[in-house]
This record gives structure tokens, C-alpha cells and sequence, in this order.
């Protein structure tokens, strides 16, 4: 299988100090349509240093769960993350430091700053992915109303469900393999 991995939330954290809805309301632009503020000068360098490896933990137990079935070689695994250009150089010192690289087939940044939830349409379609891994729900809404045959996964603490056809709440990322 083509399994498609998100990278905030599923194997980098957020700084420990800020909880997740202050980062979405962060990002997110208020609006009723699923949209994301691209931030202005002073806040891009904010967004900078808070994406310092010091301030993004590594979630160590995700990475175990793809470690195994990438060495046996059993599925492809891409890495699709949405972050703006602004943080390419923090986000290449954090997977070069983590020594993440390795463990994807590829990995797609947004360095044209598109829209997170277009840009990963337009991912997922020209890589064929078959399963995609996200711990944003809103976008995962999008993407999976957009390809219904990919089944899409919603890595979360409280819920474990199915949330459509194709989108289904999992707390453990081992899930995915199911
Ligand atoms: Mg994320």
C-alpha cells in the first residue's frame, strides 16, 4: 500500500506549553469554509522559533509502529506535510536531526504555500495513496469527501470510531495497518 503520513501531530509534537485548540484557532482563518491564515512577518518568525527542535518533541511511538513494515519493506510510505514555506529550513534541521528522512519513500513540503487541505489533495491524488494518516479532522472531512475510495485515518487522544465510510477515528497509529 501507498500510506500517506501527515507530520505535525502524528510524529512531531506541538511545544508542550500550548494546548492544540490555541494552535487551530492560530491557524485557521474564522471562517465557514475550511481555510488557514498564511501569517504576516512578525508572526512567521514566532511561528519560526516555536518550530525549534527543542519546542517540537518527537512522538517516539509513532515512529516505532512504521519502523518494522519500512525495513521489511511492505508498504510506501510518503510524508505530506502542509507547513509554509517560511519553515522549510526549521522543518529540514528537524527531520535531518531526527534522521526521519529515511523512513519515507518521499516526502511533499507546501513550499508554494498553498492552502494545507488543496495542497494535500493534490498530493494524495498524484501519489495514489491508498490510506492517509492526519490529526486534523476538518481537513481529513475534506480530503475524504473528495476521494472516496482512500480511507483516511483521524489520529486523536479521545475517540475511536468510524466517522464516514472512508474516515475513521484511531488513537493508535498500529490502527493504519489494520
Ligand atoms: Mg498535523
Amino acid at each position: 500500500m501507498n500510506i500517506g503520513f501527515d507530520l505535525d501531530g502524528v510524529f512531531i509534537d506541538k511545544p508542550p506549553f500550548i494546548p492544540k485548540w490555541g494552535i487551530e484557532l492560530l491557524y485557521r482563518e474564522r471562517s465557514k469554509s475550511l481555510s488557514y491564515r498564511f501569517p504576516g512577518k512578525p508572526e512567521q518568525l514566532l511561528r519560526k522559533l516555536s518550530h525549534k527542535r527543542m519546542f517540537r518533541p518527537l512522538i517516539k511511538k509513532n515512529i516505532d509502529v512504521i519502523i518494522n513494515p519500512k525495513r521489511q519493506n511492505k508498504h510506501a510510505f510518503f510524508l505530506i506535510s502542509a507547513r509554509f514555506s517560511f519553515l522549510q529550513k526549521e522543518t529540514e534541521n528537524l527531520l535531518s536531526s531526527h534522521r526521519l528522512k529515511e523512513l519515507f519513500d518521499a516526502t511533499w513540503f507546501n513550499v508554494s504555500n498553498m492552502q494545507p487541505h488543496l495542497f494535500k489533495e493534490n498530493v494524495i491524488k498524484k501519489l495514489t495513496i491508498h490510506r492517509y494518516v492526519d490529526d486534523d479532522l476538518e481537513l481529513l472531512m475534506f480530503l475524504s469527501n473528495c476521494y472516496a475510495h482512500i480511507k483516511f485515518f483521524w489520529l486523536n487522544k479521545k475517540k475511536k470510531k468510524v466517522l464516514a465510510k472512508n474516515l475513521f477515528a484511531i488513537q493508535n497509529l498500529s490502527d493504519v495497518f489494520r
